[in-house]
């Protein structure tokens, strides 16, 4: 049976998440923070952060979610382990026939009568028997974030829609040059962006391609590529010293099912900036953004969210 009535809670503890606690907590409104499969969101798992504001000399991703977390906890965030399986944003509570939201994370409910969804999008990874244990040494999905490590050297981005077209054409900022690897020949992209990257002389393709493991654990770096060409058959080792994945990324909305608008592809659509068609229902963070996807952004639509939230709180009385 569900305990309390929550003022806050927030689904995902990554910096979107993190930073609508630091503002709800000093708000005075005691949020409660969810966690999720992936503590620390996207940051969690990346190297040297160097375009977050404030840090001249960069950051380590870990060590920036743990400060956001302590910053929180230090203001009386609480936080608690789980994974939502489902929401009912509407669900009619004791609260002084107020609305209230219903948190189902399988053996547990909570009520709250306001609900942060920072819950994120997760990567797409290929599944390579190596490839987790490279993330954060050569292995990244974000060119953004980690191109810059790659200056001089040779890197190849994998997919054939838009994100590895845009990845594979930032990456020659700081690349001797970028094989592009799609395990097709046609390609996902906008026309606009193929005939770009296929007119960039740093950007070479690789079509009709899978790749089937990446090394060098041993080593902790990104040395080469096991590639199979899906037409001949032909196997072989392509030297390489990182690998971005620009093969999609998957929202993490699946528990609202169609209470709240999502697009085609599953992201969350905000009604203005943070706002949803539910009432005490606020959304932030990469759930809601296909397109800038950056710690900063997801910064700051957190603190919008909560901002939001206090505001409807103040507005039913509480
Ligand atoms: P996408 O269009 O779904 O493309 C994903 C690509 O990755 C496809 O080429 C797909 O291959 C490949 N892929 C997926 N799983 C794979 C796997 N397991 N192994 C190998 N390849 C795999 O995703 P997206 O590029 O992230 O784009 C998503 C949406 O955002 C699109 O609507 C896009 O237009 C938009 N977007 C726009 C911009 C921009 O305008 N600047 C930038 C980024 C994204 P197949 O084609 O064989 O399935």
């Amino acid at each position: 049976m569900p305990g309390n009535i929550r003022n806050v809670v927030i689904i995902g503890s990554g910096c979107s998440g993190l930073t609508a606690a630091i503002y709800a907590a000093r708000a005075n409104l005691a949020p409660l923070v969810i966690d999720g499969h992936e503590p620390g969101g996207q940051l969690a798992i990346t190297t040297l952060v160097e375009n977050f504001p404030g840090f001249p000399e960069g950051i380590q991703g870990p060590e920036l979610i743990d400060n956001m977390r302590k910053q929180a906890t230090r203001f009386g965030a609480e936080f608690m382990a789980g994974h939502v399986v489902k929401v009912d944003v509407n669900r009619k509570g004791n609260d002084l026939g107020k609305k209230l939201i219903e948190v189902s994370l399988g053996r547990e409910t909570l009520l709250t009568r306001t609900l942060i969804i920072a819950s994120g999008a997760s990567a797409r990874w290929l599944g390579l028997p190596n490839e987790q244990a490279l993330i954060g040494h050569g292995v990244s999905s974000c060119a953004t974030c980690d191109g810059f490590f790659f200056s001089g050297k040779e890197i190849a981005v994998i997919g054939g829609g838009d994100s590895a077209m845009e990845e594979a054409l930032f990456l020659t900022r700081f690349a001797s040059k970028v094989t592009l690897i799609h395990r097709r020949s046609e390609f996902r992209a906008s026309k606009i962006m193929l005939d770009r990257a296929r007119k960039h002389e740093q950007i070479e393709f690789l079509p009709d391609t899978v790749v089937d493991d990446v090394y060098d654990v041993d080593k902790k770096e990104v040395t080469g590529l096991r590639l199979y060409n899906v037409k001949t058959g032909e196997q072989w080792d392509f030297p390489t010293s990182a690998m971005f994945l620009g093969i999609g990324h998957t929202p993490n909305a699946q528990f609202v099912g169609d209470q709240l608008d999502r697009d085609g592809e599953g992201y969350l659509i905000p009604k203005g900036y943070v706002c949803s068609r539910a009432p005490g229902v606020f959304i932030s963070g990469d759930v809601a953004d296909r397109h800038y996807r950056q710690a900063v952004t997801a910064a700051g639509t957190g603190c919008m969210a909560a901002l939001e939230a206090e505001k409807y709180l103040e507005e039913i009385g509480k």
